[in-house]
């Protein structure tokens, strides 16, 4: 039988690929095939949904400007129907910072909450569905089998069927769990990337009591010195979790909705972004080799130590996560155990300095119960080299979002996958 044909091949049910689809469906008649191997979009659209309306938030400088972004995000938001949180005293907690060389960024941000994004993504789906796109979930791309005429095999991950298809375009963007994916399908198209920053970093627990501003600022974004960062701040009903790789795990936050109620915590990521240089080879490995060494001292599972313990210059125990002095329980508990042995001095030192900073902004952030979870990870550039400014690297493939290094967050996805779909409607014209 010979293969089907579709106009277009969206991989990744995640922001990017949502992006390209809407677009392509609203202005083209092309046939648009969507898939994904997972049964619900596996990326952050499922996980907390915090959408960020404000460059450079998720936006790589290497392929976004502010006009850029500012253009695309007004699009995104016509389909995310953002509710955009309110922020309060912004300019008092901006004041503090600037004393100490640090920089709070004001920034429009909306949240769904874990709870709730499943059913925003079932809807734009179903929109989807409306206007004609084919929508099979549970079904993957096999890398290696990329031909130079389009022509690729898809498998039905629950029945094993292999099916061959023929395309005019392929969009990939498989997200960062889809790394050694995209990986495979450049060096199969032998397309040059680079891959040389990745961002390390802990997960910090305390209680709201400790980081009040939660309460005037959802998620706010601190810049420190040395390239560190704040990021992904939750309350409400906050939770860190772990998140299962191939060999090891990393350490990541969610919240649920307000339907949920207030557990009295909050978490939010400390990141150092590293930028490689020769004659290292890949910044994914050096990210695996860290994991893997906390794996090995956490015991198959990520370490946690109360700051307390840390001062003090002693590992976490058990004991160190019982109902006296340390007064809440971990969300996620995993080993008790010394940062000081897996995370690069480096790292941690600017790590520390920055919570250090942070404590004279927000008083309170270092109390002793304060929890630090590691690793906590961020992958992000499998940067391909770009032929043109719709992310085209090869005739008729796209590589978008956040493992192509396009996006570092979903609304950023979200605007590749139009900025995408641009370039095939555009070569469609001509
Ligand atoms: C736990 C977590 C929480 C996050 N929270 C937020 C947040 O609150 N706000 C924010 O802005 N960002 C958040 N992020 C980051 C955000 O998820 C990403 O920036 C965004 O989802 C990237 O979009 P994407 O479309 O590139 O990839 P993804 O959303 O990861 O989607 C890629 C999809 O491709 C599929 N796929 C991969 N390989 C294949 C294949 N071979 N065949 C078929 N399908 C394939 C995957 O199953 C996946 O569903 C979070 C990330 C995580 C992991």
């Amino acid at each position: 039988m010979s293969p089907k044909k579709f106009d277009v091949l969206i991989v990744g049910t995640g922001p990017a690929g949502l992006g390209a689809a809407f677009k392509l469906a609203e202005e083209t008649t092309l046939s648009i095939l969507l898939i994904d191997q997972e049964n619900i979009s596996s990326g952050g659209l499922h996980n907390d949904c915090k959408q960020n309306y404000t460059f450079p938030i998720g936006f790589p400088l290497e392929c976004w400007t502010q006009n850029l972004a500012d253009h695309y995000l007004l699009q995104v938001e016509k389909y995310l129907k953002p509710q955009i949180l309110p922020r309060e005293n912004i300019e008092l907690y901006q004041k503090r910072a600037e004393k100490v060389d640090s920089k709070l960024i004001s920034i429009r941000q909306s949240h769904v909450g874990t709870d709730k994004s499943k059913y925003l993504i079932e809807g734009l789906i179903n929109d989807l569905k409306k206007r004609g796109v084919e929508v099979r979930l549970g079904t993957e791309l096999l890398a290696h089998s990329y031909k130079e005429n389009n022509e690729i095999t898809l498998r039905d991950k629950k029945s094993g069927v292999e099916e061959n298809l023929i395309l005019k375009h392929l969009i990939v963007a498989p997200g960062r769990k889809g790394f050694s994916f995209l990986q495979d399908m450049m060096n199969l198209m032998k397309v040059p990337f680079v891959d040389n920053v990745l961002d390390v970093g802990i997960r910090v627990e305390t209680k709201v009591e400790h980081y009040p501003i939660v309460k005037d600022y959802y998620d706010p974004k601190f810049l420190f010195p040395k390239r560190v960062r704040t990021f992904c701040t939750n309350s409400g009903h906050a939770q860190v979790v772990k998140e299962k790789y191939k060999d090891f795990f990393l350490v990541n936050g969610h919240a649920l909705s307000s339907d949920y109620g207030d557990n009295g915590l909050v978490n939010f990521a400390l990141l150092k972004t590293i930028g490689l240089q020769d004659p290292v080879r890949s910044g994914q490995q050096m990210a695996i080799y860290l994991a893997r060494l906390c794996d090995e001292i956490g015991g198959g599972k990520p370490i946690m130590q109360r700051v307390g313990d840390f001062r003090m210059n002693k590992r976490s125990t058990l004991e160190s996560f019982n109902n006296d002095l340390y007064h809440f329980s971990p969300t996620c508990p995993v080993t008790a155990g010394d940062l000081g042995l897996v995370v690069p001095s480096k790292i941690m030192r600017d790590l520390w300095n920055s919570l250090k900073l942070l404590d004279t902004i927000i008083p309170g952030v270092l109390h002793p119960s304060t929890i630090m979870y590691y690793p906590e990870i961020k992958m992000y550039a499998n940067r391909p080299q770009f032929l043109n400014e719709h992310f085209l690297v090869r005739p008729g493939v796209y590589m978008i979002g956040d493992g192509a290094g396009t996006s570092r967050g979903i609304t950023a996805a979200w605007a590749s996958g139009i900025r995408a779909a641009e370039g095939i409607i555009g070569a469609a014209a001509t």
